[in-house]
């Protein structure tokens, strides 16, 4: 079966082809500038050399209809037929309270995600138009909405309400969400492949550790907790998100720097994080190399990030009543065995004990830990499109 992921946004659209004879990639590619100037397509067949496509790309059902002619193409494509695309699984950012898994976009599920507009203005519409356009451009196709959201729908009440008036929750939906979800379940269920064990038997906690970032307690494949709340700003430091504070500052600093509700979300949203306390970049390679050469804010948004997440895995052991895999994942989690050295010392009171040497590892599945160690310390590279092609086979078969 020939699975077409696709993956929104608002001016951009990613997609992979997937043969799930083997969970091969057999092209993959991002329409850029979706409505701007400048428009393109990059698209990559196989292990071939990336080609970059310009074109006038005024929407979504352009940009789909170019991705489908493409992978059409005698010399650029891979299919010698459209009708080849079995089924489209769409990354959907934002599913409320309305899906604990993914499902079949049917009519009712359209009206369910319009209705979770306002919980993700800035992510669920360009998730519906994508949706909305291959509808138009592979009529008669099975579509697939997989949630970032829904993975965490597991959470029991006491971990996602606020300290707010329980009105707030029934009224107006404000509660814990988190994101991610579709990275901590690969990861979890990839953990436990990697360990031999059945995950109905593990505790698990998954850092998602990239330009946005998060933590999730996952007990028997379940996810009982994670960092990210009512929107992806709450939890750990990120590259420009501010993570945890305490809300009282958000009135303060309005007033002291005479923002208005946008400035105050862009501050918070964009200028925050390890961009906001470095002064020197939201990207942490430029951070660790500015630290390197001994710029002390670089090294305090390092350390400040690290401590963070170092405090959300303690929380979650406590939470899950202890601990039998740590993982890491995405840009940062796959790539920086100092940031996973730095989050992970001092654990062995816990049973957490790595090998520096093992841990050298950039983007590679790595155990890590120490033999004997009681705490599995892991690299999972994630794979947000192999889960979203897994779960629109299961759900089209
Ligand atoms: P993601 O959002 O998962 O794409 O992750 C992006 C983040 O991962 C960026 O802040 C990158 O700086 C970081 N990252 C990627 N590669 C490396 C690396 N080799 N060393 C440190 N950080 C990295």
């Amino acid at each position: 079966m020939k699975i077409l992921v696709v993956n929104c946004g608002s001016s951009s659209l990613k997609y992979q082809l997937v043969d799930m004879n083997g969970e091969q990639v057999l092209a993959k590619g991002l329409v850029e500038r979706i409505g701007l100037d400048g428009s393109l397509l990059v698209h990559e067949k196989g292990d071939e050399d990336k080609v970059k496509l310009p074109n006038e790309i005024p929407n979504h059902k352009i940009a789909i209809g170019l991705v489908i002619d493409t992978l059409v193409d005698p010399n650029l494509g891979v299919l010698s037929d459209i009708k080849e695309i079995e089924a489209v699984g769409h990354r959907v950012v934002h599913a409320g309270e309305e899906f604990a898994g993914s499902v079949l976009i049917t009519d009712a599920v359209m009206n369910a995600l319009n209705k979770c507009i306002e919980l993700a203005p800035l992510h669920n519409p360009p998730n519906i138009m994508g949706i909305e356009a291959c509808a138009e451009v592979l009529p008669g196709v099975k579509q697939v909405g997989v949630f970032d959201t829904a993975f965490h729908q597991t959470m029991p009440k006491k971990s996602f309400l606020y300290g707010l008036p329980y009105e707030a929750y029934e009224n107006h939906s404000v509660r814990r969400y988190g994101f991610h979800g579709t990275s901590h379940k690969y990861v979890a269920q990839e953990a436990a492949k990697m360990l031999g064990k059945d995950i109905a038997d593990l505790k698990i906690i998954t850092c998602h550790l990239g330009n946005g970032a998060s933590v999730a307690a996952i007990d028997g494949g379940i996810s009982v907790d994670t960092s990210m709340g009512f929107t992806p700003l709450e939890g750990l430091v990120m590259g420009t998100r501010c993570g945890d504070i305490d809300p009282a500052i958000i009135p303060f600093i309005m007033n002291k720097e005479g923002l208005d509700i946008n400035g105050v979300n862009d501050y918070l949203n964009k200028k925050s994080g390890v961009l906001g306390i470095s002064g020197v970049s939201s990207d942490f390679r430029d951070i660790e190399n500015a630290a390197g050469q001994g710029n002390e804010r670089a090294q305090l948004a390092l350390d400040i990030f690290a401590q963070r997440v170092k405090k959300y895995i303690g929380a979650y052991a406590a939470v899950l009543g202890g601990v039998d895999a740590v993982v890491f994942t995405a840009g940062l989690g796959e790539n920086s065995p100092e940031t996973r050295e730095t989050v992970l010392a001092d654990f062995e009171f816990l049973g957490i004990e790595i090998d520096t040497a093992k841990n050298k590892v950039r983007g590679k599945a790595t155990n890590f830990s120490k033999d004997g160690s009681k705490v599995q310390a892991l690299v999972i590279p994630t794979n947000e499109e192999l889960m979203i092609a897994r779960d629109t086979q299961s759900i089209v078969k």
